[in-house]
This record gives C-alpha cells, structure tokens and sequence, in this order.
C-alpha cells in the first residue's frame, strides 16, 4: 500500500508552473501580480452531506474545484492556486486518479494550480482552499447593489434541485455532478457590475445576501426567471418553483447592474454564449425580495439550504 507522500507524489504533484514553490515543502510560495489582491475561498465537502457514499469519484474532483472556482468567480477574480485538504477511509487508488483526473481536468482548463494541502485519514472530505486575483479595489461584492440596478441571473436555476428530487433527468443530473463555474463572466463583469454572489444555497436565499449587505430591496418577475428546460417537460408547477427559487448547487452567476449597461451585457452574453437574463430590479427600502408572477401576485418561498437548520 503507498505512503501518504507517495500518495501525494503520485496523484498530487505537478511541475510548478506559475507558483515560485509548489507541492513539496512546508508551505508554498505564490506572488500575486502587481496591481492585484488576493480573493480567498474555502469550501468543504462531506460525503453524506455534501454527495452520496459510493459517488463517482471524478465527477467528485470536479466538483470540488468547481464550489470553490465559483465562489472566486462571483467576486470578478481570476482563479491561480489552489490548495487541497483530503480526507480519505482508506488508501483506494483507483479512487484517488480518477478524483485526481477530475480535479486537474477542471483546473487545467481555468490555468488553475494546485500547489499544497493535506492527505490523512478518516472520514471521507475535501477541502479546496482557492487563491485568484483581482485589480486592486475592483472585486464585485455583495455590498455594492443601488436602488434602480438590474437584477440578472446567468445560464439557468434549478436543474441541481430537479436531480436530488427526481433522479435520472440527465441535463439535471449533470447540473447537480459538474457545475460550470462562471469564471469567464465574473471577470467580464468588473466594471459593470454592482454587486454579485454565486447561488449556492438557492436563489431567493443567495440574492437576500446582497440585499442585506447593499440595504436595499428587489422585485422579481417569476416568469423571467431562466429555468432548466427539464421543467417544462415535467409540467409540475410547484416543484419547479421550489427548484428554482430555493435549490441549491446550481452555480450561476446573480448580479446587480445599472441600466445603462443593458446593450453590453447582452452583447456579453453573446459573446460568451451564456444566456444573461434581466429578472427584475433593485429598489430602496428594507432588505427583502418579493417574487410575483404574471399577474403580479406574490410567489411563496421556502428558505434555501442552511446547514443547521433544525
Ligand atoms: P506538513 O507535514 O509539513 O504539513 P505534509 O507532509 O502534510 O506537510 O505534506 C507534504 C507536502 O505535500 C506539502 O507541500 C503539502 O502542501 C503537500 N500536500 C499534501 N497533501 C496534498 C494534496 N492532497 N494535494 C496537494 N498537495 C498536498
Ligand atoms: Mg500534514
């Protein structure tokens, strides 16, 4: 059975490409480019929380890459190191490559690096901690929304809720294994937008986050909001309100923009052949979001996911 540093070096050790010090000592050596600051994320996976004892191993590295590259996402950054600490039951090599394949297929693909973490043993988890830049004072936070703002949503919500609830739907299924992190958009957005937050936990739950932080208030239109196509299919009007309005998992991009930017960001989202739709708008006053349909009547919904809800 391999160490735990011929773990390390067999599955988690590449050449240094960008970092001054990778995988290997005690801690590694970055240097942000000139200009920029540091956004830092973490996010922590848990089997049986988090995905099912017995999920395909890559489709968990990309996974866990893709919680994390969101999160740098939704702040306009672009995504540089990343660190990696695993937590694993037993020594399952085959197990470990295809998590590492998934994983590294994902980083390749935004120039991400992994340059340290941590391999013990116990129960099976992960924990990303990421590392990407942004021009010095320019990040999209969550504080920054302005009454008269366009709300937006990126792609599509409530495929990642459609597969937990019905299983097998495979456009769902694979919201729910391989998010696509908006890296693309989020860095187009600085300058632009106003505020942004990725929809982790659901999206009336994650666009309350900015109106707490911004002190202002949204309306949303029900309809406009950009729903997974499975939904109309299914025809079940309920479970796709509950889908699309509190799922979790479905790592699209919500943001706040002021109206003059209308023809740009359409154009972006041509260019980036990303739908980027405008579900309503940003007002004063308390920090709460009303949802109405067509004829204008108020839309219930539950809360978003919370770990430790009762
Ligand atoms: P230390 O005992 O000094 O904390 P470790 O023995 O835990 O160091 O790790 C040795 C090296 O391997 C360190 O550079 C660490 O960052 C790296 N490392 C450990 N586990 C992983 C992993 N899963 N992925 C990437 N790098 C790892
Ligand atoms: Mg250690």
């Amino acid at each position: 059975m391999p160490s735990e540093f011929e773990i390390i070096g067999r599955y988690f050790t590449r050449p240094a490409r960008t970092a001054s010090l990778g995988v290997g000592d005690d801690a590694a050596l970055v240097r942000p480019s000139p200009g920029t600051e540091l956004a830092v994320s973490t996010d922590l996976l848990v089997e049986g929380r988090h995905f099912r004892a017995g999920a395909d191993p890559r489709k968990l590295g990309h996974k866990a890459l893709a919680v994390n590259l969101s999160d740098v996402a939704a702040m306009g950054a672009t995504p540089r190191w990343a660190t990696l600490a695993l937590s694993l039951p037993d020594v399952d090599e085959a197990w470990i490559s295809a998590f590492a394949e998934g994983l590294f297929a994902l980083a390749g693909r935004f120039g991400t690096e992994l340059i340290g973490g941590d391999t013990v043993r116990g129960p099976r988890s992960m924990c990303i901690c990421i590392l990407g830049e942004v021009p010095q004072g320019r990040a999209l936070r969550r504080d920054g929304a302005h009454a008269d703002d366009d709300l937006w949503v990126s792609g599509e919500l409530g495929g990642a809720a459609l597969a937990l609830a019905r299983p097998g739907i495979e456009e769902a299924e694979r919201r729910l294994d391989q998010p696509e992190p908006r890296v693309a958009l989020g860095t187009r957005l600085l300058g632009r937008a106003t505020s942004a937050i990725d929809v982790s936990d659901g999206f009336a739950q994650d666009l309350g986050h900015i109106l707490e932080r911004s002190g202002c208030g949204a309306l949303v239109q029900y309809e406009q909001l950009p729903k997974c196509a499975a939904f109309a299919r299914i025809g079940q009007p309920e479970l796709e309100r509950e889908c699309v309005l509190a799922g979790g998992d479905d790592y699209e991009l919500v943001f706040t923009a002021p109206v003059t930017e209308r023809a740009a960001l359409e154009a972006l989202a041509a260019e980036l052949s990303l739908p980027l739709t405008r579900v309503g708008a940003i007002h004063a006053g308390a920090p709460s979001v009303s949802i109405v349909d067509s004829r204008g009547h108020e839309v219930r919904v539950s809360h978003g996911f919370d770990h430790f809800a009762p």
